[in-house]
């Protein structure tokens, strides 16, 4: 893919910039739980205000479904952004998101001032990327950022549309990171380059994996998703996770590893219990055992203690890991030994550390790991497509260098 402008290169002075954000941010109540998205969208934001441009801002939130519902509505954002800008966000509050009070608010705008449109996703047409609403949304700029990675890896109206219809559009200064990290990540690793797979299912991941055994020097699956290739290898699994339609994608997937010299490891022992913890962090009885002897009637569901000494020593001789999904069933305290185990290992490393958002991205922060990586994608669908080798859509529409 051809290197894209970010918004260094555009001429923003006085011009009204589109800025989409990714402000898909947990309420509960009226009430925003984390403001992570928030807070990453802040750094295009504040540059567009020192260079006195006029900034639009527009977001999805959720799935109404192209229905305006007022509990997907963005106006708490634009509370918690004035306060974090510490300058008034202007909530342009239209149901078909580019309504009469976003006309007047942006026809009324100075340079430096901010306005935040309603959910895009009030609109029916934003998920199928019509032409209508792209040029309803291009019709209040001249100029297109796109900074929400999340939403990269579709293409809307508000992602990719509306940039056929403004005069430049460019990646924002997040954008550009998440393409930095990820991207020399994958393509350009500090070797040795060490990719950690886990999570609940092989399906999820299948181009992931496949992609990075031409990349990665060491692949290392764990999670719910290790058990597929235990059993393609003929072990018995007992009750654990499976996919049985993919027990030849993994055989073909081992021997692509030894083919391309990648060292494939797979957990070498396992905690098992006898059902799924209900409810999630209940407690619950285990037993450790290897890997090629789970019990018939018991299911794995965490790495043991050898596996997670491996995989944490692979981790500390590498100098480039990517971790997407846990090793475990994470959210019940006796079964997160494993995914604690990697995610302290990555803290401890010099190494390039990045996690590629979602689950894994949670984890790592509510075990207060979150500073001591390089880089914490903002984007889990996104970051899983950067892995597949897709060139995401959001990014492929912004005009070339
Ligand atoms: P994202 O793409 O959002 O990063 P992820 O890959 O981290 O997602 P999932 O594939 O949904 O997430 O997997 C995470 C889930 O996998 C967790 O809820 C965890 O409890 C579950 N999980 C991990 N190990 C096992 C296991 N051995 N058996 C069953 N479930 C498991």
């Amino acid at each position: 893919m051809n290197a894209k402008k970010t918004v260094e290169d555009l001429k923003v002075t006085g011009q009204r910039v589109l800025v989409r954000c990714d402000f898909n941010v947990p309420i509960k109540n009226g009430v925003i739980t984390d403001e992570t998205r928030i807070v990453a969208a802040l750094p295009t934001i504040k540059y567009l205000l020192e260079q006195n441009a006029k900034v639009i801002l527009c977001s999805h939130m959720g799935k109404p479904k192209g229905n305006p519902l007022p509990e997907y509505s963005l106006a708490p954002v634009a509370v918690r952004l004035s306060e974090k800008l510490g300058k008034n966000v202007v909530f342009a509050a239209d149901d078909e998101v580019v309504g009469e009070n976003a006309k007047a608010a942006v026809a009324a705008m100075q340079d430096g001032d901010v306005v935040l449109l309603q959910n895009t996703r009030y609109r029916p047409e934003e998920t199928k990327n019509v032409e209508a609403f792209s040029k309803d949304l291009a019709s209040l700029a001249d100029l297109f950022v796109n900074d929400a990675f999340g939403a990269a890896h579709r293409a809307h109206c508000s992602t990719v549309g509306v940039a056929s219809f403004v005069k430049e559009s460019a990646n924002g200064y997040l954008m550009a990171k998440e393409v930095k990290f990820l991207g020399d990540a994958v393509n350009n690793p500090v070797r040795p380059f060490v990719c950690i797979l886990g999570g609940a299912k092989v399906a999820d991941k299948l181009n992931v994996i496949a992609n990075l055994l031409t990349k990665a020097d060491t692949l290392i699956i764990g999670g719910g998703m290790a058990y597929t290739f235990l059993k393609a290898q003929g072990y018995s699994i007992g009750t654990s996770l499976v996919d049985n339609e993919k027990l030849d994608y993994c055989r073909d997937m081992l021997a692509k590893a030894k083919e391309n010299g990648v060292k494939l490891l797979l957990p070498v022992d396992t905690v098992c219990a006898a059902s799924f913890p209900n409810p999630i962090d209940a407690e619950i009885e285990t037993i450790t055992v290897d890997s090629t002897a789970i019990p018939e009637d018991m299911m794995g569901l965490d790495i043991g203690p050898k596996t997670r000494e491996l995989f944490a020593n692979e981790v500390l001789g590498a100098k480039t890991v990517v971790w997407n999904g846990p090793m475990g069933v994470f959210e019940n305290p006796t079964l997160a030994a494993g995914t604690i185990a990697v995610a302290k290992a990555m803290a401890e490393t010099d190494a390039t550390t990045i996690i590629g958002g979602g689950d894994s991205a949670a984890a790592v922060n509510t075990l207060g790991f979150g500073s001591k990586m390089s880089h914490i994608s903002t984007g889990g669908g996104a970051s899983l497509e950067y892995l597949e080798g897709i060139d995401l859509p959001g990014i492929a529409a912004m005009t070339d260098r």
